[in-house]
């Protein structure tokens, strides 16, 4: 039979006895005893806190303590540890005394031998290993249940666990269920430099992953690491003094989640008996800790619940402002544009000075009404542009119409404006016409906003050029100005709703950021492209190009099948071309 391996602190006085004693131990058969010997109650504590005892044979009577007080004294110092009692001639009531302050065993001098020795050690370190483990466990539990959140209560825990088990560190490493790979959810006592914290560490073969594939618990000799042991964090353990491992599985339902794992600075603090006292902790606190992360997780899907339905409540919120103000939009828009058409008409009508009794600066005040009229006539058409593409009732017309005409329809609209500012409007396009199906007011729209842009955008007496040319079946007309021009870093936002170059020279010119915008979505609309290039003090040319061009004979006859008369629109509606039915 292998013999078992104790520390023995004999407390004794009597030097007769002392040597008896130790002769009978070295004959046992059960135990391998390496004996200490001291003689006071203080100095044989003093040796306890040391820590490496497994039983104390204690005599009642020392010149420093005796009967009943010994026993207190050692057991108060060191509650974990097994104590025999040697009595002499104490009466019995005394020895139940000291059983009942925690002795384990007692032994009476007068007939001890080396067999009762032997029975009465292996008694009363087994008796208070169990007293221990019964204990500790039922204390782990009490720990780890008493919250949800094992890292708050990983210290009480962790003491736990060292009244079993000899640790200098404990880590709970648990498996992550999105990719597998291990991670320590919690570390107490020593840091290991270099592991600790350090993310992306290859763990395919630490002691946990072993653990947790094989399913049962481990003993790792870090000082004699052998094939397949050896393990980059082993070596960093070693390197932060750490000399033995065990590692344990935590298994739940039959499932393997993570390990409980222990260190000691000691070197083969581990053997089989703590090995066991790890797996039986791991299985006391596996399913609190399983409890534990379901808990979390319930947490994070509620959390992630709320935050959804709070997304979802503010997306609807916002979709529902947005339609009032579309809503808002449109209605006031409508609500301007009527009455502001019939001023309009009206000032046509005076302007005209039919009766020839207006004063000249009368006809000049008239036309800078009308001029201003225009500009909100333009601005309140954008407005419901906007609204009716922001509401997804923006549609198009689409018939045939000679590009040609409708270009020197604009340039004659636009007259007052450039004239206003002394520019020169120049045309150069083929005398024959180019006939397009599309959207004629809409493209009208775009043209005109282009021209009317160049103008605002240039100083007076500049020239604004328009060219239509004809590549393949696409129309391109293009509008260049020698105006203030745009930095590269603007031109890619011109398109965006409200955006307007932020600076003095623009800011100074009226404007609501919206035209090129909407010209955007109509030459998309029409599955064509509209396109910038500027320099800044240069110039600006901007181009559209739409495909749908048609011979002649093609359009009239599609136009005599279709004839609708058309109502305009927005920019198109200038001083000599209101709609009559509006006024
Ligand atoms: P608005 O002219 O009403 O501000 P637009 O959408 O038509 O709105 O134009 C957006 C912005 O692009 C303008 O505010 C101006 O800064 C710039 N921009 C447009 N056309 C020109 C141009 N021809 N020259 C210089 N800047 C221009």
């Amino acid at each position: 039979m292998e013999q078992r391996q104790i520390n023995v602190l004999l407390v004794e006085d009597n030097p007769g006895d002392a040597r008896l004693i130790r002769e009978y131990l070295a004959e046992s058969v059960m135990v391998s005893a390496s004996v200490t010997h001291e003689i006071r109650v203080a100095d044989a504590i003093a040796q306890l806190n040391e820590g490496r005892f497994d039983v104390v044979l204690l005599d009642l009577s020392l010149p420093d303590s005796s009967g009943l007080e010994s026993v207190n004294r050692i057991i108060e110092a060191v509650p974990n540890i097994a104590v025999i009692v040697l009595s002499g001639q104490e009466d019995r009531g005394l020895i139940i005394s000291a059983i009942k302050a925690g002795a384990q065993d007692y032994l009476s001098k007068m007939d001890v031998s080396s067999s009762s020795l032997d029975r009465a050690i292996s008694n009363a370190i087994d008796r208070q290993a169990t007293m221990i483990e019964r204990d500790v466990l039922l204390r782990i539990a009490q720990i780890v249940s008493s919250t949800l959140t094992v890292g708050e209560v990983l210290d009480s825990f962790a003491i736990e666990v060292g009244r079993l088990i000899p640790i200098n560190r404990l880590v709970i490493a648990k498996v992550n269920p999105e990719d597998g790979e291990m991670f320590d959810q919690f570390i107490w006592g020593d840091k290991v430099p270099g592991w600790d914290g350090v993310e992306d560490r290859p763990r395919s073969n630490s002691g946990s992953r072993r653990s947790l594939e094989i399913g049962r618990g481990m003993i790792v000799d870090i000082d004699n690491l052998a094939p397949p042991d050896q393990f980059r964090g082993f070596e960093l353990a070693a390197a932060a003094g750490l000399h033995s491992a065990m590692f344990a599985p935590l298994i739940s339902n039959d499932e393997v989640f993570g390990t409980l794992n222990v260190k000691s600075r000691r070197k083969d603090a581990y053997g089989p008996e703590h090995l066991e006292a790890l797996e039986r902790v791991a299985s006391q606190i596996a399913g609190a800790l399983r409890a534990a992360d379901l808990y979390e997780q319930a947490l994070m899907w509620s959390q992630e619940k709320e935050h959804r339905m709070l997304l979802e409540a503010e997306k609807w919120e916002l979709e529902r402002v947005n339609q009032s103000k579309s809503e808002f939009m449109s209605t006031v828009s409508h609500e301007l544009k009527t009455p502001l058409t019939s001023i309009t008409a009206f000032l046509d009508i005076l302007s005209r000075n039919r009766p020839g009794n207006l004063l000249p600066k009368q006809i000049e005040q008239l036309a800078i009404m009308r001029r201003n009229g225009q500009r909100l006539d333009m601005l309140i058409n954008d407005l419901l542009d906007l609204s009716r593409i922001e509401s997804g009732q923006f549609s198009l017309r689409f018939d045939p119409f000679d590009a040609n005409e409708m270009v020197s329809e604009l340039a004659v609209s636009f007259e007052p404006l450039t004239q206003a500012k002394s520019q020169r409007l120049e045309i150069d396009m083929a005398d024959n016409p180019i006939w397009v199906k599309g959207d004629q007011a809409r493209i009208s729209q775009v043209v005109g906003n282009l021209i009317s842009n160049a103008s605002k955008y240039s100083d007076e007496g500049t020239t604004i050029s328009l060219a239509l040319t004809q590549p393949g079946d696409h129309l391109r007309i293009e509008v260049k100005d020698s105006g203030y021009g745009i930095a590269e870093k603007d031109i890619p936002n011109l398109f965006t709703l409200f955006f307007r170059v932020d600076d003095a020279t623009t800011r100074s010119v009226p404007g609501t950021g919206l035209g090129l915008a909407i010209a955007k979505t109509i030459i998309t609309m029409h599955e064509g492209e509209i396109n910038v290039t500027s320099e800044l003090g240069v110039g600006t040319s901007v181009f559209i190009e739409i495909p749908g061009v048609m011979d002649q004979a093609e359009a009239e006859a599609e136009l005599a099948a279709t004839y609708r008369p058309m109502i305009p629109h927005s920019r198109l509606e200038t001083l000599d071309n209101v709609n009559p039915r509006a006024a």
